[in-house]
């Protein structure tokens, strides 16, 4: 019976070497805030060391340029790299660059279009390009039915027109994945299809980065910034489309799944960091004749903030094991749990260690304020929790079937019993 929670000790070196790098390497950096494109020169000697370890842009198969590490493994990774939001950049693993990688790559295979692996997959694999996903629209992006933009075929290329907004990375990227309507005909599940466009075509109108609450006074093109963009009438060749046509929904979940793997992975990571504050300043601060760690309102916030990282992380690796076992399909009820569960606890742990610091923790002297703003994005993107918790529902309740009378009504329990086991009663009485 195979049922093992530990980690074979070569790639737990590799794990071990990754958590000394990012915490004397590339955290110190967090603190210097660096503009984008200094923050690229930063990182550039960084991410050199991480080739040579070759841990660089390992989410893709070994066939796909990547290292073959399968979720679990890249599970583990992602948690040590989740600690900082720069540590993802220095090992070619940031969103939205992983995923779309990903999706180049499906598309590749599906379609045996090799000349996508020059022009766009390989500059993403060595980080000399960077992307784009630009699916939400102005209207609910929950509900991807009611997407507008459309890409119409006019001899050997497409006719993009529409409006998107919150497409991270927007204005830093060399190209865009733009969903778009391409069969008006059909279902926009049957009728989607994405097609990569260069940032610099005719007609790509970046119009601003949002602020938003994560960061509230950005400055224009900056790292992580969310761009709202029109397209109007930008052509590009026809043989931008990634995979069939028509496949953009089907995609787009492939690509989310191991995604969100990522995030909730990345989100124990900073959960953990949290944690480490809350505990580092219950032991220090001393308060009304003890210290806080003395208070058992402080043991509270520990307790529980330990059992939720824990019961986090151990249905996250067990998502991303079913994954790696059965697929992406059959894996759908535990991504969709973990990609809810896992945002409330990253909140929870923040929050907890945010009071418990009191000013301090409200403060920008800690790094704790950026890590609550940036949390509470994690219950919108990538499908906000009401839209997992549906998906979660109704997967679990097709194990299940309409009755009339509930089966563990007692009465009729009782009176099957009692058929059962006449002969028993028979003889006790
Ligand atoms: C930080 C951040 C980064 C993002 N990056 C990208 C990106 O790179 N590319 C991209 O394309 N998009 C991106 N998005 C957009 C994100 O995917 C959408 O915000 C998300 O899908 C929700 O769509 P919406 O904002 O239009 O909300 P709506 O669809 O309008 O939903 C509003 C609210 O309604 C509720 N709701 C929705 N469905 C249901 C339901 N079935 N039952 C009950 N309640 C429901 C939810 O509470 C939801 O928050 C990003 C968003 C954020 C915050």
């Amino acid at each position: 019976m195979a049922w093992d929670f530990s980690t074979e000790p070569e790639f737990e070196e590799k794990l071990e070497w990754m958590r000394q790098f990012c915490r004397e390497e590339v955290e110190p950096l967090e603190t210097l805030n660096l503009s984008y494109e200094n923050l690229l020169k930063a990182v550039k000697p960084l991410q050199e060391i991480v080739k040579q370890k070759e841990l660089f842009a390992a989410h893709l198969t070994r066939e796909l340029g990547g290292q073959g590490f399968g979720q679990l493994k890249l599970g583990l990774m992602h948690e040590i790299l989740g600690r900082s939001f720069i540590s993802p950049l220095v090992f070619g693993n940031n969103a939205p660059d992983s995923g779309n990688a990903e999706l180049i790559a499906i598309g590749i295979a599906e379609t045996g279009r090799e000349d996508q692996r020059e022009s766009w997959l390989n500059p993403l694999l060595r980080g000399d390009k960077h992307s784009g996903f630009s699916m939400t629209e102005p209207n609910a992006g929950s509900d991807p039915t009611l997407i507008k933009t459309t890409a119409v075929k006019d001899g050997d290329e497409w006719v993009i027109n529409g409006h998107k907004w919150f497409t991270t990375n927007g204005s830093v990227a060399d190209f865009l994945i733009v969903m778009a309507v391409t069969n008006p005909e059909v279902h926009p599940y049957q009728g989607c299809s994405m097609i990569l466009v260069p940032t610099n075509t005719e007609g790509v109108e970046i119009v601003r980065d949002i602020a938003t609450m994560g960061e509230p006074h950005l400055i224009y093109g900056q790292f992580g910034n969310h761009a709202e963009i029109r397209y109007t009438d930008v052509r590009v060749p026809i043989d931008n489309l990634i995979g069939p046509e028509g496949h953009g929904f089907r995609l787009a979940q492939e690509r989310l799944g191991p995604g969100r793997i990522h995030h909730a992975m990345r989100w124990i990571g900073q959960a953990n960091r949290a944690f480490d504050i809350l505990c580092q300043q219950s032991l220090s601060r001393f308060l009304h004749k003890s210290y806080l760690a003395e208070k058992q309102t402080a043991q509270n916030w520990i307790a529980e903030s330990y059992a939720e990282i824990t019961a986090a992380r151990l249905m996250t690796l067990h998502a991303a094991w079913k994954m790696d076992k059965f697929g992406n399909k059959a894996s759908r009820t535990e991504i969709s749990s973990i990609k809810f569960f896992g945002a409330k606890v990253l909140f929870n742990v923040i929050d907890r260690a945010i009071q418990s610091c009191g000013g301090l923790g409200f403060s920008c002297d800690l790094p704790l304020e950026a890590m609550y703003r940036h949390a509470r994005a994690a219950r919108i993107y990538d499908g906000p929790d009401e839209v997992h918790k549906v998906t979660v529902a109704r997967q679990i309740l097709k194990n299940y079937e309409r009755t009339e009378v509930l089966s563990e009504y007692i009465p009729n329990r009782r009176k099957l019993a009692e058929e059962k086991f006449r002969d028993l009663i028979v003889s006790l009485t």
